[in-house]
């Protein structure tokens, strides 16, 4: 699995519990789509309203996915102002380097005493790992339609 941007092999390492593939060099970070419980999958339903409201602004890129070599989508979902790129085959997607560290800090900010610093960890893992489902995926993708 190679980089989308530095073409060099991304190495498995662990991202604040959760499990990526990094790139050794330019640190970016590939979420590869993981099916989930159709319950936890129901939290992250937009509906219709939601529409336009919580992803913004696809646009193509020259990075290629990691696992069909497509070309990445670059887009912002308005949650914690995340921009990623995502596959259009829905095989995953990928996090700028501190990326994620940067969206734990607004969780932590939003957190007011140090024992729930801890919670923003969990937080953030959770919604890592729901983003990577497939059908979140494809939902996301589906907005761009
Ligand atoms: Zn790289
Ligand atoms: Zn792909």
């Amino acid at each position: 699995m190679k980089c989308p941007r530095c073409n060099v092999d991304l190495q498995p390492a662990i991202r604040h519990k959760i499990k990526v593939n990094a790139c050794p060099s330019c640190k970016g970070m590939w979420f590869d789509c993981q099916e989930l419980e159709q319950l936890e999958d129901e939290v992250f339903d937009f509906g219709e309203h939601a529409k336009g409201t919580l992803v913004t602004s696809a646009v193509p890129t020259s990075d290629k996915c990691p696992e069909c070599g497509a070309f990445l989508n670059r887009f912002r979902y308005r949650f914690y102002d995340l921009e990623m790129e995502l596959c259009d085959r829905q095989h995953g997607f990928w996090l700028e380097a501190d990326e994620d560290d940067r969206v734990l800090e607004l969780m932590k900010h939003e957190e007011v005493d140090l024992q729930r610093k801890l919670i923003a960890e969990d937080r953030w893992a959770a919604t890592l790992k729901r983003m990577r489902s497939g059908s979140f995926l494809g939902k996301l993708r589906d907005l761009f339609r």
